[in-house]
């Protein structure tokens, strides 16, 4: 009797469930025979299965409820289908299909994961922390939901977010994923659709604000620091002004980083190293325009301006290069309605209220689109790209595909096949007179995984810009020539891996060097990095 209960304990615990794999011996030491169909299946089978079902399914939302019920069935299973399909399953998983299950994650739920800690928790934050399961935790990722991917505020549901993250970290660089930490700051919402729906989940109230906030994420950081000593803390998807100001808080004390503005800034500059592998040019000969002066633009356009002085120029010079625009217009010193993170990048010019004027004006050899507003970069903006560039530089960046600035056909089309074009979200790959295109996908799932596993590996205490800067010049390097022949900036999602692996050691080093690192730097740190990497198989 007792063992017929542990055996069905077993099935049902998606961290040692195998399912029909588990043999015939194992059936037999563990009470599980008959409670398993005769046949023993191998992996492989299972996985043959699994992908059979997924074709099945009508529609990617579909496809992600089917994904998430397996994840919460046998966890092995869905890493193995998830790793050796990335790049198919990736946009599944995250954008964009993750940011649709978000909009509906009250209707879609079936099974909570991970950890809420809500406003009404003030005072025992650290009591709802000691109820998760597992103490070796690695990485938290954490949102309070104000801006999920480019779709807004959608409270509680935003918990898809910090889940799909996780599962990448995973997926994409072998972060066992009982190390890992999902985490929902529900302080309410300003949605008003999410206000009035009688099966949202979350807490129904206004956000809490100011004071009261921040004593809560301060409870939070304490708490983790307590609870969780080895945790890396990202921070994602927090609106625009809680994002800065909550990373420059913590960053200097805490293991901290915020995917958006740095993960963001690195895989963006990799894609500009890359770029500039095609167009011929050095990071200092150019000018770049961005569309939206956010998390994602402001970030990017720190880094790159690190970068730019890393090549010797003052910072006056490097911020010279970088301009602008956001939704009042090209960001210039006469404006008064700047946000600090703005104004180190606002020059002496005249205020452009359009955009396509702006990049007339200003002829830059690279645009970047980060405002999540879409469609902005039209036909008149491509010609003008093309008129001044050789080979223009068109990063159209937000997401969903619905916000990208423009897509890949109409990069390729209006610049008469002369663009050097990415995207945020996937487009598929265009002919354009004859020669195919494969448009590379600036992902951020390139870089916070392996940034993730770097700091895990030598333990480092703190996550520095500098590390975000080692990622991307590691990325670049992993694009090959095979890869930008095709006019793709980045190495194949499916090589993620291998990329992470590249970045970590990467990150590792700068650990080491700066002396923040924990222990000595093995002697060989790229087999002491890949041999922390999990893989799904049965044990
Ligand atoms: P954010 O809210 O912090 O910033 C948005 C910026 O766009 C603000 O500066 C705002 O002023 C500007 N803006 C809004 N409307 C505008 C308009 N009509 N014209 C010009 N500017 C306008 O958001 P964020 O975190 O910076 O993200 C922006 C977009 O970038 C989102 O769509 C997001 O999905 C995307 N993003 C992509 C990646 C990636 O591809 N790897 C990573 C992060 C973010």
């Amino acid at each position: 009797m007792s063992t017929l209960r542990h055996g069905l304990a077993l099935v049902q615990d998606p961290t040692r469930n195998k399912g029909t794999a588990f043999t015939e011996a194992e059936r037999d030491a563990l009470g599980l025979r008959g409670l398993l169909p005769a046949r023993v299946a191998r992996i492989e089978e299972q996985v043959e299965r699994v992908v059979g079902q997924l074709a099945r399914k009508p529609n990617a939302i579909e496809k992600y409820i089917y994904l998430t019920a397996l994840q919460d069935r046998n966890e092995t299973l869905f890493y193995r289908v998830v790793v050796d399909r990335l790049e198919e399953l990736m946009p599944i998983l995250y954008t964009p299909t993750v940011g649709q299950a978000c909009q509906e994650y009250g209707h879609i739920f079936r099974r909570p994961r991970g950890l809420y800690v809500t406003k009404r928790d003030q005072g025992r934050v650290a009591d709802v922390l000691r109820n998760w399961p597992h103490r070796d935790v690695r990485v938290i990722v954490v949102t309070d939901g104000e801006r999920i991917l480019g779709l807004g505020d959608l409270g509680a549901n935003g918990m898809g977010i910090p889940v799909g993250k996780l599962a990448l970290y995973a997926a994409c660089a072998g972060i066992h994923p009982a190390w890992c930490l999902p985490i929902m700051l529900d302080v309410g919402t300003e949605n008003e659709e999410l206000l009035r729906d009688p099966l949202y989940l979350g807490i129904q109230e206004r956000r809490l604000r100011g004071e009261a906030y921040d004593a809560l994420v301060d409870e939070l950081v304490a708490g983790v620091r307590e609870q969780f000593p080895d945790a890396i803390l990202q921070l994602e998807d927090f609106g625009n002004a809680n994002a800065f100001r909550l990373l420059e808080r913590y960053k200097k004390e805490v293991r901290t980083f915020d995917d958006d503005i740095q993960g963001t800034a690195s895989v963006a500059l990799a894609g500009l190293y890359s770029a500039l592998r095609l167009t011929g040019g050095r990071l200092r000969d150019q000018r770049v325009l961005f569309f939206g002066a956010g998390e994602a633009g402001i970030g990017i356009g720190e880094l790159v301006a690190t970068a730019l002085v890393e090549e010797g120029l003052s910072e006056g010079e490097a911020r010279a290069r970088l301009w602008f625009f956001d939704s009042k217009g090209l960001v210039v010193r006469s404006r008064t309605d700047l946000s600090p993170h703005k104004r180190p990048f606002a020059h002496e010019y005249a205020l452009v209220t359009e955009f396509a004027l702006a990049v007339k004006a200003l002829r830059p050899t690279a645009v970047i689109g980060v405002a999540g507003v879409g469609r902005a970069f039209t036909r008149e903006v491509l010609e003008s790209m093309s008129r001044h560039n050789e080979r223009p530089i068109v990063f159209a960046l937000s997401n969903p595909t619905s916000k990208a600035e423009c897509t890949a056909e109409e990069a390729y089309t209006w610049s008469g096949g002369r663009a050097v074009f990415a995207s945020g979200s996937p487009f598929d790959p265009v002919v354009f007179e004859g020669k195919r295109f494969v448009p590379g996908q600036g992902n951020n799932a390139y870089i916070f995984p392996g940034v993730g596993l770097g700091v895990i590996a030598s333990r480092a205490r703190l996550v520095t810009d500098e590390m975000f800067f080692a990622a991307a010049k590691a990325l670049a390097a992993e694009a090959g020539e095979d890869d930008l022949a095709v006019g793709r900036v980045y190495p194949p999602l499916s090589s993620v891996r291998q990329v992470s692996l590249a970045i970590a050691c990467a990150v590792a080093e700068i650990a080491y060097q700066r002396g923040i690192a924990v222990g000595q730097r093995p002697a060989d740190l790229r087999a002491h990095v890949a041999g922390l990497m999990y893989e799904p198989t049965y044990g």
